[in-house]
């Protein structure tokens, strides 16, 4: 037997290779031929005949009866099909097999329209001289008939009605078994059929009811006759069978009205609804003959694999049984239908996956615009189109296969969406950072009065408002995936340590801003300070009232107050900037106690630059000079010989000479002690981090690593360069006296 042909969804056959056209199918397609072998050809009749997609809007009729009857010629003339028809002079079987053929009859009056799609099969008669005793083949057509077919139309002269060992009766035992058969696999399911009986050569003596009367007795008879499985002993044929009756007059004898008559009957094959008042008989009225109750429910796309499983199995001589045939087609469809669909989908999907990958593999992240939307659409198109297809089929297989299509296509989907909150996640925080960078050397260039706590939370809020939106534009509502609480609490909580970590650069710019300032500061102070050792009169100018004048014996006071005057004034300066951004007390205890340090390292230099050996001797010679050039009021002196030059030199040099020993070390005139330098920098707070350490400088005695203890931190001049500098500044001194000797000398010879 012909594998299942595979039919795509927009009907073309795959396997078949060839190019059918209208020729080949002009008389129908036979879908079983004479070596009972089913034609592979059969989508392609369909999609021919235009019914394909029609989904349950088709209907299947078939024809039985004695060879010869004049069954196809009945069928020509109701459906305008060309099934082949006995030559009158051969008088030969024509018809093999079983033939199918699509209505051709357009009925021009609306009212007498036969219903759309209508499918005639029409069955090779028995007892044909060409097959002979063959029973083998009248009961697999039969049994297929019944399997597929809503209406069975029976053909019978009229002379043979009451002759109940005749050939038609046989074959009607044969459908009633082979219908019990079926029944039996899945008694829910089977719809009922119409057996509609057509008498043909009706002479008008016995009237159709008579007719009818006699037929449905010898029914009964055969259906009593039947052996019945378990079960069923007590079923009636009409638990199982609609009849209907109709008497056609003699074709050659009487034309016109033959042909009457058989137009009445073509307009039966209308769509129509039971009325149940008459149920189990449909009488020779008018009555509509498809009534939905004898649809098979075969989707029409999924009626040539059916039909040739059904086939198969029929002529396997195996068991039939609709349900599993059911069951597999709807899974063999239900599965193509998934691979359709997901065609269009991948069109859309396939390209934003590679983008993504793309992206990733480069290591940018990289958003897709109005991915939501683009996901949405193919989702609900790909779902839709599968429910419409799809729903056809059993009920059961469709909702797995159903589950497992939007499984496939949410899984896809996830991953898209999840990929793109993590270039959302990423761009968001780049962007956030940058914004903020930006945002505050703006405000550095405009001066450095800019609110950086404001600054960030603007940003924040910012980044946040566009991670929701990136969010809600790349969902698609109501997917279990679409939701992205954890995403944003990530992100939230990235914002946060990216915050943190600003705040902490922030932190460090402040700090550098402080020490900057500090050590402005000081070079102006100290500066001045070092300058007015150069008067030799420390406490010139007039002290303010109450203060004991200044002189060179506190210049380390004076020093260490403006240092740490200066000093507390920028930690002021600092903890309130530092607060306004949300630093905390922790962050805010480093950060002073690293100015501090900072700061004293900058005096430190300060006080090193000074005291370099040319500057120092610079300012020992200036206080000298002017201790030894101007008298107590500052007024010059004009050196007589009278003077005691060598007195005023001494004086001047031994008070200019005290300098040395006291410029050597740092500490307070009060104690002579050293500054309280370590109380006042204080222990390194607890949560002080090695980053913190780095750039800091050892300071003695606070450092005991370093060895130096706080004495050499304040040792400015070390012995040695003391003595080193007062030999050269005596040397300066002398220099300065011999002059003024010799100036004294000179004014008295002229
Ligand atoms: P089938 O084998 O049942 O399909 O019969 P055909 O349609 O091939 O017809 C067999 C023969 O019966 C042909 O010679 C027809 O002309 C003839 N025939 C067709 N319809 C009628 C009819 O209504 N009455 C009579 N007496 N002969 C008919
Ligand atoms: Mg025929």
């Amino acid at each position: 037997p012909t594998a299942p042909s595979v039919l795509t969804m927009n009907g073309h056959l795959a396997g078949s290779g060839k190019n059918l056209s209208a020729e080949d199918f002009e008389h129908g397609v036979q879908i079983i031929d004479q070596d009972k072998h089913f034609n592979e050809n059969l989508p392609a009749y369909l999609q021919f005949g235009g019914i394909i997609r029609a989904g349950f809007n088709y209907h299947l009729i078939s024809v039985f009866g004695s060879q010869s009857t004049g069954k196809s010629t009945l069928l020509n003339y109701l459906f305008g099909t060309d099934f082949g028809v006995m030559n009158e002079q051969e008088r030969r079987q024509t018809t093999k097999g079983i033939w199918m053929s699509k209505n051709r009859k357009e009925h021009a009056q609306e009212s007498h329209r036969m219903a759309e799609n209508i499918l005639v099969m029409d069955v090779e008669g028995t007892d044909g001289r060409e097959r002979g005793e063959d029973q083998d083949f009248e009961r697999k057509s039969a049994l297929f008939a019944l399997a597929t077919s809503e209406v069975l139309i029976v053909n019978i002269w009229e002379h043979q009605v009451g002759l109940y060992q005749g050939a038609n009766m046989g074959l009607l035992k044969t459908v009633f078994e082979v219908n019990l058969q079926l029944f039996l696999k899945d008694s829910k399911n089977i719809p009922r059929s119409l057996l509609f009986f057509v008498i043909r050569d009706h002479l008008g003596t016995t009237p159709l009811a008579n007719l009818r009367e006699t037929l449905i007795q010898d029914l009964q008879r055969i259906w009593s006759g039947l052996s019945k499985p378990p079960g069923l002993e007590k079923s009636q044929i009409g638990d199982y069978f609609d009849f209907a009756f109709v008497a056609l007059p003699h074709k050659i004898l009487q034309p016109e009205k033959f042909e009457q008559e058989v137009q009445r009957l073509g307009t039966r094959f209308r769509e129509g609804y039971k009325d149940p008042k008459r149920a189990g008989l449909i009488d020779e009225d008018a009555e509509p003959i498809l009534l939905p109750q004898y649809h098979r429910r075969i989707p029409a796309d999924g009626f040539p694999m059916y039909a040739a499983g059904i086939w198969e199995q029929i002529d396997s001589n195996k068991d039939l049984d609709l349900p599993t045939q059911q069951e597999l087609l709807a899974q063999f469809r239900c599965d193509e239908i998934m691979k359709e669909v997901l065609v269009p989908f991948d069109e859309v999907v396939a390209p934003l996956e590679a983008l993504q990958a793309e992206a990733t593999a480069a290591g940018r992240p990289s958003m897709i615009a109005e991915l939501g939307k683009k996901m949405a659409g193919a989702r609900s198109a790909s779902l839709a189109a599968f429910e419409e297809e799809a729903s056809r089929y059993h009920k059961g297989v469709f909702k797995r296969k159903q589950t497992e299509l939007s499984e496939k296509v949410d899984g896809r989907l996830k991953t898209l969406f999840q990929n793109q909150m993590t270039a959302a996640h990423k761009t968001g925080i780049n962007d956030f950072s940058e914004a903020v960078t930006t945002a505050v050397k703006a405000g550095q260039k405009k001066g450095g009065n800019y609110d950086f706590y404001k600054i960030v939370q603007t940003e924040k809020e910012r980044a946040l408002k566009k991670f929701e939106a990136d969010a809600q534009g790349s969902l698609v509502a109501e997917t279990p995936w679409s939701d992205y609480k954890q995403q944003l609490k990530l992100y939230r909580k990235e914002l946060d340590e990216v915050s943190a970590r600003l705040r902490r650069e922030e932190m460090r710019r402040l700090a550098t801003r402080s020490e900057r300032w500090v050590k402005q500061r000081l070079d102006e102070s100290i500066g001045l300070e070092f300058n007015k050792l150069g008067s030799g009169r420390a406490g010139s100018g007039a002290p303010a009232e109450g203060t004991p004048p200044a002189t060179e014996k506190d210049i380390w006071d004076r020093i260490w107050n403006a240092f740490t005057d200066t000093v507390s004034h920028a930690e002021q300066r600092f903890t309130q900037r530092a607060q306004s951004f949300d630093a905390s007390p922790d962050e805010v205890e480093v950060g002073l106690w690293r100015l501090r340090r900072k700061s004293w390292a900058a005096l430190r230099g300060k006080l090193d630059e000074e005291m370099m050996e040319g500057n120092l001797l610079l300012k020992l010679r200036e206080n000298f000079e002017d201790k030894f050039r101007y008298d107590d009021d500052g007024v010059p002196r004009l050196w007589r010989p009278t003077d005691d030059i060598e007195g005023v030199y001494t004086r001047a040099r031994e008070s200019t000479l005290e300098l040395i020993p006291l410029l050597s070390r740092f500490k307070v005139s009060g104690t002579s002690a050293a500054p309280p330098l370590d109380a006042w920098i204080g222990e390194a707070p607890g949560n002080v981090t090695a980053a913190d350490e780095e750039d800091l400088q050892p300071i003695g005695g606070l450092d005991e690593e370093e060895g130096k203890t706080l004495e050499d931190e304040m040792t400015i001049l070390s012995d040695a360069k003391a003595q080193d500098l007062s030999a050269r500044f005596k040397k300066t001194a002398d220099g300065v006296y011999v002059e003024a000797k010799r100036s004294a000398i000179g004014g008295v010879t002229q």
